[in-house]
C-alpha cells in the first residue's frame, strides 16, 4: 500500500472516477485488498445516477433487490427495499448507506470532476487533474464514469434564449422544482420522459409533450414489496444470487421455452396478457423465445401492445402519435412505465409529434412550431445522454506518446473485455463500453471483480503495469460488431451512438452478454493473463528489462 500526500499532489495505488454504483464498489474492493485508494466525483454527492437523475417519478426498471449489492449478506440482510422497483430517493439513500456503513466516505472526494489524465511511461503512472485544482498521481487508474452520466441537448435553435426554468431530468437539481399551476413542456419520451410525464401532469396547468420517437412502453407494474415477501428474500438470497450471477442479463426472470407460434391463437393472447401484467423487464427476458428474432412474432405483440394504447388513449388521433412506427419492440431500450398513456386522457396534456410539426426555435416565452407559440414557464429536457463512451471522451485521457482516448476512438470504442484499451497501461473502465447489456450493477460488478483481482495478481507477480494486447483487443471488439451485425433487428438505438449527431454508428454494448464476460475472464486467468502485456515500470536497477514483455497473444 502507498499513500502519500502532499500541499499540491496525492499518490495513491488506485484512483477511482466516478462514485456511482461501479465505483463505489471499485473502491470497495480496492481497499479491502489492501491498496491505497481515493476516489474522485463530480457530484456533490455519491449515488452517479442515482444523484444526478432526481426528477420527479425517477426510478428503478430492475427489480431493487436485484439491483443492490450482493457482496455482503449483511448489507443485504439489514437493507429493506420498500418497492419492488424503487424510487430515486430511496436508492440515493441506499448509496449512502453502503458508503458510511463500509467506511468509505473518508476515501471519497466529492465536487472534484477530472479535467485530464496523462500517462507517464517511464514510471507507468498516470497524472490526473480536477477542475477543483487538485492533482492526484495514482500507478492504477479506474474510471467508472458510468455510460448515462453526460446529458444531451439537442441542438435547438434559441435554447438560451429561453426566459423561464429550465431542467434536464439527468442534471436534475437538489431543491424541489414547484410545478404547481405552470405551464411545462416536456420534450423527449425515452425511459426518462415517460416517467416524469404522469408524476407531473396532475399538477400542471398544462403539459406538451414533444415527441419525436413513439416508444414501445409497457406497465413497470410496481408495487410495495410485502413483510412476507421481505422474509422470503432473506431466506432465498443464497438462491437468488445464484440466479443473478448465472443469468444472462442479471435478472431473476426465467426465460419462456416456448415461441410464439407453438402457441394458438387464444393461447397467445393469454400469453401477451400475462406479459402485460408481468414486472419491467421481463417483458423482453421472459417472453417468446423468438420475440427478438422473428419479425413476423415480434409483430404480433407490436399488435397487442398497440392494441392496449389505443384501449387506453381515448383520442383517436394521439393514440396513434403514440404508437411506434419505425421500430420494433426491443429494437429500442423499452421503457417501462405507470399511468403514462392514461395521463394522455387528462385536458391539459397535449402531444406534438415532432416529425408532423417540428420545434422551430426557442423564443424567450415559449417554443415555437408551425402551429404558433406554445407559452411555457418550464421546459424540462428528457433528450437523453451521450451513452456509452461520453464521460470517457470528456476526462481528458491521454496514453501512450500522449495519445488522446479520443483519437484513439474517433472510429468507435475497441476495448478488451468493455475494461482496457491498448496503449493506455494501467487504465480501466469498468461499466463502460462493450461490457454486457441488462441489469447494470451485475456486469459492472464482474468487471469490478475482474479489475480487482487483476491488481492482486500483479501485486502477487512482482507486475506493476499491463496493458493490453491488440489480439486480444481485435478480438474483443470483432465478436461485440459481429454480434450486433447479425442482430435481425436495425441499428437505430442509443445502443449504438445514434441519437448523437456524429458519433460513429458502433455497438456499445457486448452482444455476448454476461456469458462471453465470463468465459473471457476465465480464459484470462487460466492462461496466466497473456492476453496483456505485464512489466515492472519500476525495476530495482533502471538497466533491468521488463518482466514479461510482449506477451500479447491470443490465449
Ligand atoms: C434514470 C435512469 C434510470 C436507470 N435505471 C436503471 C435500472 O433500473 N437498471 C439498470 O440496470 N440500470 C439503470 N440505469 C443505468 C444506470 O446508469 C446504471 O444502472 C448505473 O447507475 C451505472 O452506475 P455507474 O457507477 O457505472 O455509473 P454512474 O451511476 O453514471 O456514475 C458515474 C459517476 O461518474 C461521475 N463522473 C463522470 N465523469 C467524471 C469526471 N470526469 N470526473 C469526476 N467524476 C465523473 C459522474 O458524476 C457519476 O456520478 C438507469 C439510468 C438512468 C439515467
Amino acid at each position: 500500500m502507498n499513500e502519500t500526500s502532499g500541499e499540491t499532489q496525492k499518490t495513491v495505488d488506485v484512483l477511482v472516477v466516478g462514485a456511482g454504483i461501479t465505483g463505489i464498489y471499485q473502491l470497495y474492493r480496492a481497499r479491502e485488498a489492501g491498496f491505497s485508494v481515493l476516489l474522485l466525483e463530480a457530484g456533490d454527492g455519491v449515488g452517479g445516477t442515482w444523484y444526478w437523475n432526481r426528477y420527479p417519478g425517477a426510478r428503478f426498471d430492475s427489480e431493487s433487490y436485484t439491483y443492490g449489492y450482493l457482496f455482503s449478506r449483511e448489507l443485504f440482510d439489514e437493507w429493506e427495499w420498500q418497492e419492488h422497483f424503487a424510487e430515486q430517493p430511496e436508492t440515493e439513500r441506499y448509496l449512502n448507506h453502503v458508503v458510511e456503513r463500509f467506511d468509505l466516505g473518508r476515501h471519497i472526494r466529492l465536487g472534484a470532476r477530472v479535467t485530464a489524465a496523462h500517462l507517464d511511461e517511464r514510471s507507468g503512472t498516470w497524472s490526473v487533474v480536477t477542475d477543483d485544482g487538485g492533482e492526484v498521481r495514482a500507478r492504477y487508474l479506474v474510471a467508472a464514469t458510468g455510460v448515462l452520466s453526460v446529458p444531451y441537448f439537442p441542438d435547438v435553435p434559441g435554447r438560451e434564449d429561453f426566459r423561464g426554468e429550465a431542467y434536464h431530468t439527468g442534471l436534475w437539481p437538489a431543491s424541489p422544482v414547484d410545478f404547481a399551476g405552470k405551464r411545462v413542456a416536456v420534450i423527449g419520451t425515452g425511459s426518462s420522459g415517460v416517467q416524469i410525464i404522469p408524476e407531473i401532469a396532475g399538477e400542471v396547468a398544462s403539459l406538451t409533450v414533444y415527441q419525436r420517437t413513439a416508444n414501445w412502453c409497457t406497465p413497470l407494474n410496481n408495487r410495495p414489496i410485502t413483510p412476507e415477501e421481505q422474509a422470503q428474500l432473506r431466506a432465498g438470497f443464497e438462491a437468488m444470487r445464484e440466479i443473478l450471477n448465472t443469468s444472462l442479463a442479471g435478472f431473476l426472470h426465467q426465460p419462456h421455452d416456448r415461441a410464439t407460434f407453438d402457441d394458438s391463437e387464444e393461447e397467445r393472447q393469454a400469453f401477451y396478457e400475462q406479459m402485460w401484467r408481468s414486472p419491467g423487464f421481463s417483458k423482453l427476458t421472459s417472453h417468446y423465445t423468438d420475440l427478438l428474432v422473428d419479425p413476423v412474432a415480434n409483430a404480433g405483440w407490436c399488435e397487442f401492445v398497440a392494441g392496449k394504447v389505443r384501449s387506453i388513449v381515448r383520442d383517436p388521433a394521439t393514440a396513434e402519435k403514440l404508437i411506434p412506427k419505425d421500430h420494433r419492440f426491443g429494437e429500442k431500450r423499452p421503457p417501462f412505465v405507470t399511468g403514462y398513456y392514461e395521463a394522455f386522457n387528462r385536458p391539459n396534456v397535449s402531444l406534438v409529434d415532432l416529425h408532423q410539426t417540428p420545434i422551430l426555435r426557442f423564443t424567450p416565452d415559449g417554443i415555437e412550431t408551425a402551429d404558433g407559440v406554445q407559452e411555457l414557464d418550464i421546459v424540462v429536457w428528457a433528450t437523453g445522454f451521450d451513452f456509452g463512451t461520453g464521460a470517457l471522451l470528456r476526462m481528458g485521457i491521454h496514453g501512450r506518446d500522449g495519445l488522446a482516448l479520443a483519437d484513439h476512438w474517433a472510429g468507435g470504442p475497441s476495448t478488451f473485455l468493455g475494461i482496457q484499451t491498448t496503449r493506455f497501461p494501467n487504465l480501466f473502465f469498468p461499466g463502460g463500453p462493450h461490457a454486457a447489456a441488462g441489469n447494470n450493477p451485475r456486469y459492472n460488478g464482474d468487471q469490478v471483480d475482474f479489475v480487482t483481482d487483476t491488481l492482486v495478481y500483479l501485486r502477487d507477480h512482482g507486475y506493476d503495469t499491463i496493458e493490453v494486447g491488440s489480439d486480444a483487443e481485435e478480438r474483443w471488439t470483432r465478436m461485440v460488431d459481429e454480434g450486433a451485425a447479425s442482430a435481425v433487428f436495425g441499428e437505430i438505438s442509443y445502443y449504438f451512438g445514434t441519437n448523437i449527431p456524429g458519433k460513429p454508428r458502433r455497438y456499445l454494448l457486448n452482444s455476448g452478454g454476461r456469458p462471453k464476460l465470463f468465459k473471457e475472464i476465465a480464459r484470462v486467468a487460466a492462461t496466466d493473463y497473456r492476453a496483456f502485456r505485464l512489466t515492472r515500470s519500476r525495476p530495482a536497477s533502471a538497466a533491468s528489462p521488463p518482466l514479461r514483455a510482449g506477451a500479447a497473444v491470443e490465449p
